[in-house]
């Protein structure tokens, strides 16, 4: 197995190329994350946090550099093994928690292991262990409208979950909380990701969370930097 979750080398990424407002808002940019590891990745808005994570994520492509998931170079694989990869191997979770309103917190679970090819049973049972440890499974039968925005989240790092990836990607995690529910879900990710073995990237503008993951880089002038 390799000991690497992820590794970017050398990643460039412009916006617009050869416009008038082209930016250019990745410039080498290199890091890597060690299996297990929850690292923070500290920037001002506008820095290109988002861009990264979406490279890391296989959300989008790179103009230069390498993508390693897992030992395995993402960086030229087609459509279909892209979003296969994407969908078995890393998980999401937004700043909002983009559930299906219509969909129950556990059929939001459910959802993303069939598309996965996961038997019905199996996939609630995992969504159901999740949902528990997070602490909304007695509220499993709701949908996103009857949940908190804390249990929302929850929800949502559930969902990220479902398909036992071995990278999680996360671009303020909690940015839309007031500071005491970012506290306590802050907590319930990180005791999720502990649990689960996983290997974490955050985005956060919160460098008292920041301070709690067991590293922390900064994006500056598009280049990554220890802090
Ligand atoms: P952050 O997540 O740190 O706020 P982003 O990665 O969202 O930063 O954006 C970095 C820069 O790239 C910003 O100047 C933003 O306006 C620009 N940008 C992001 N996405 C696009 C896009 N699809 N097209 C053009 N410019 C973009």
């Amino acid at each position: 197995m390799n000991d690497q979750s992820l590794a970017l080398s050398a990643i460039s990424k412009t916006y617009n190329k050869g416009r008038p407002n082209e930016v250019q808002v990745l410039r080498d940019a290199s890091l890597t994350l060690d299996r297990g590891e929850i690292v923070a990745l500290v920037a001002p808005s506008g820095a290109g946090k988002s861009t990264l994570l979406h490279i890391a994520g296989l959300l989008d492509t790179p103009d230069d550099g390498a993508v390693v998931i897992d030992g395995a170079d993402m960086t030229r694989l087609g459509d279909r093994a892209r979003t296969a990869a994407r969908r078995g191997q890393v998980g999401f979770i937004y700043q909002f928690h983009h559930l299906l309103p219509e969909f129950s917190a556990l059929e939001n679970v459910v959802l993303p292991q069939l598309a996965n090819a996961v038997p019905q049973g199996a996939a609630e049972a995992r969504a159901r262990e999740l949902l528990d440890r997070v602490g909304v499974g007695p509220r499993a039968d709701h949908r996103p409208a009857a949940l908190s925005g804390g249990e929302q989240q929850r929800v949502a790092f559930c969902r990220a979950l479902a398909n036992a990836p071995s990278l999680l990607l996360a671009d303020e995690p909690t940015g839309n909380l007031d500071p005491e529910t970012s506290d306590q879900v802050f907590a319930a990710l990180m005791g999720l990701v502990r649990d689960t073995g996983l290997s974490a990237l955050i985005a956060t503008h919160n460098a008292e969370l920041a301070r709690r993951m067991d590293r922390i880089l900064r994006l500056d002038a598009g280049q990554i930097a220890a802090a």
